[in-house]
């Protein structure tokens, strides 16, 4: 084999370059200590994603969005359930309000238009 960093010949299997002395195991020799393993973010057991907050955010998205904002920190799986409930009932809400709105329009401008039999 041939060394990566100064291309001359080595002997198969060397863990070092004998002419300019670099590590063909840097990788392994530079790896994480050992006690940054144990140092991992714990999960909270109580967090987890949750439909009934979903449900709770959709119908009630203003509760929906102030759960969200406490437990986005302590619990962020389930707060995303919440915001996420409280996201999709806003657009539900805007959408049907906006049918509603052309709806109207449409039965106030059928109105107008029709012959004013009643008048006469
Ligand atoms: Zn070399």
């Amino acid at each position: 084999m041939f060394c990566k960093y100064c291309g001359k010949q080595v002997q198969d299997g060397s863990t070092f370059c004998p002419h300019c002395g670099k590590s063909f195991q840097e990788k392994v020799e530079y790896s994480a200590p050992p006690q940054q393993r144990y140092s991992r973010y714990e999960p909270d057991p109580r967090d987890a994603p949750s439909g009934g907050f979903a449900v709770l955010g959709f119908f009630f998205p203003l509760i929906g969005l102030i759960l969200y904002l406490v437990w986005k920190d302590e619990l962020p799986q389930r707060a995303h359930s919440c915001g996420k409930g409280a996201l999709v009932g806003v657009v539900v809400y805007v959408v049907v309000w906006i049918l509603a709105m052309i709806a109207m329009c449409g039965i106030v401008n059928a109105a107008m238009s029709l012959p004013v039999v009643a008048a006469a």
